[in-house]
């Protein structure tokens, strides 16, 4: 059963590799942004919290953050295994989910870093657009739906989020560097940590986890 943490600077394509990973390994894909942007748009108490701090890009408080992910990833869905793509966040997070599994008996397979220069992320996200409906993303330059505004998969509609633009972008990295970045470190520590280059074509990026994972 594979438990993979996704980790990697704000357009180091997490969601895209993510969706390949869980389809190719037969794992849940869980996003903890996806889970918070699905309570915003329903309008639970969770989302409305939760978007004071995301429109700033500031990250969600960790107690609003860990008993989510850890009630989660009990759930039948994940028995297969699971891949934490946003989660987690902070160093308090990641204790928090080692400790917790730890009392399952169980412990992480492994966690990828997405490694990407930040010249290279920022043109990357102030151009990405996503499908409001599906979820499926897109990129104003480099991956443009067939029709503006129109997802090729589904119809519905391709906007920006209201976190990709540029001045929520620069508090985003800043928030990486100072609160998530240190995660490199514990991970190392710890021995789960693998880094792929996320420079690189997306096929690219995907066959070097792929490497990693095992086939
Ligand atoms: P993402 O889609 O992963 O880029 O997440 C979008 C936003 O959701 C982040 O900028 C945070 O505000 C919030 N968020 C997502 N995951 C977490 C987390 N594990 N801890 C705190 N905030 C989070």
């Amino acid at each position: 059963m594979n438990k993979v943490v996704l980790l990697g600077p704000p357009g180091a394509g997490k969601g895209t590799q993510a969706t390949r990973i869980a389809a190719k390994y037969n794992i849940l894909h869980i996003s903890t942004g996806d889970i918070f942007r699905k309570n915003i748009k329903e309008g639970t108490p969770l989302g409305t919290k939760a978007k004071e701090y995301m429109d700033k890009g500031l990250l969600v408080p960790d107690e609003l953050v860990c008993d989510l992910v850890e009630d989660r990833v009990m759930k039948e869905d994940c028995a297969n295994g699971y891949l934490l793509d946003g989660f987690p966040r902070t160093v308090f997070q990641a204790e928090h989910f080692d400790k917790f599994l730890k009392e399952h008996g169980d412990e992480l397979t492994m966690v990828l870093d997405i490694e990407v220069a930040e010249d290279i992320l920022l043109p990357r996200m102030i151009g990405r657009r996503v499908c409001r409906n599906c979820g499926k993303p897109y990129h104003v330059i480099t991956m443009p739906p067939a029709k503006e505004g129109v997802c090729d998969v589904c119809g519905g509609e391709v906007y920006q989020r209201a976190d990709d633009t540029e001045e929520t972008v620069m508090n985003r990295f800043k928030v990486y560097k100072d609160q998530t970045s240190p995660l490199i470190e514990y991970y190392t520590v710890s021995g789960k940590l693998k880094a792929v280059d996320g420079a690189k074509d997306p096929d690219d990026v995907f066959a070097g986890i792929c490497e990693l994972l095992g086939e």
